[in-house]
């Protein structure tokens, strides 16, 4: 064998051990806000599952997913703290994260509301049920534990605006996994005015898993495995969308201001 036959040969072997299409090569760092904390309880199920524990349980799966996948994943809370709703994107932002994803549960007054709902931040109002869902979310942080108004505290940044079109693909690409998972109803991305992802200079979006507020998904929320299913469909989804050609924007983690 010539010693072209045997390089070509051995570099044929080195593609072929290559992992296919490997979606996360270059450690994107994903944010993971989990919705409320402390004083600030978000939803409440009909057997008593707070939506803060819920969402928290929820990240600290799907970090841990997001980290054997091969991304770098970070949780916004570790714990049940209260963070005002202006300081989350912040965060994220000083860290210099490539995506940011808020973990929520759904609340509606129809006991039998089921399935998942992913949104983009909306500039205008959007639909009335989307309005509604917004002011729910929005309430719960709406004050510091200093009495700051949300309004000055966000300071109408609107770093997110240039953002909403890689945004809301990735709506599409979390919901449409998210919509895969046994007995979810498709219930559609949608946009909102959401004050935590205002200020979110990366892709960013609002992840209702499933309604806290309908006695079966409650009680689906307390059970590990269902919620490791659900930090499963929510990797995939964001594995779709970096293989579609999602290139983060390069820039260094800013210095938090003072
Ligand atoms: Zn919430």
């Amino acid at each position: 064998m010539s010693l072209l036959r045997v390089l070509l040969c051995f570099f044929s072997l080195l593609a072929w051990a290559q992992p296919p299409n490997p979606a996360a090569p270059a450690k994107l760092k994903v944010w993971l806000d989990p919705g409320h904390g402390g004083e600030d309880r978000g939803a409440r199920g009909p057997k008593g599952l707070s939506e803060k524990e819920a969402a928290l349980a929820i990240a600290q799966d799907l970090r841990d997913k997001l980290r054997a996948a091969g991304f770098e994943a970070v949780l916004g809370r570790e714990d049940d703290r209260f963070i005002p709703v202006w300081d989350r994107a912040k965060k994220a932002n000083e860290a210099g994260a490539d995506l940011f994803l808020s973990l929520h549960l759904n609340a509606a007054r129809a006991k039998g509301a089921r399935g998942s709902e992913v949104y983009f931040l909306s500039l205008g109002q959007g639909d009335a049920d989307a309005q509604a869902v917004a002011a729910l979310e929005n309430a719960g942080a709406e004050r510091t534990p200093e009495g700051d108004s949300l309004v000055a505290g966000i300071l109408d940044d609107l770093a997110q605006k240039a953002f909403l079109q890689d945004s809301e693909r990735l709506a599409v690409a979390v919901l449409t996994q998210l919509n895969r998972l046994g007995g979810i109803r498709q219930r559609g991305v949608k946009q909102a005015p959401f004050a935590v992802l205002r200020s979110a200079a990366m892709p960013a979006v609002l992840v209702e898993s499933a309604f806290i507020s309908n006695p079966k998904e409650e009680t689906k929320l307390r059970d590990q495995d269902f919620r490791k299913r659900i930090a499963d469909a929510i990797t995939r989804g964001i594995q779709r969308f970096v293989a579609d050609g999602f290139r983060p924007v390069k820039r260094k983690a800013v210095e938090g201001k003072p």
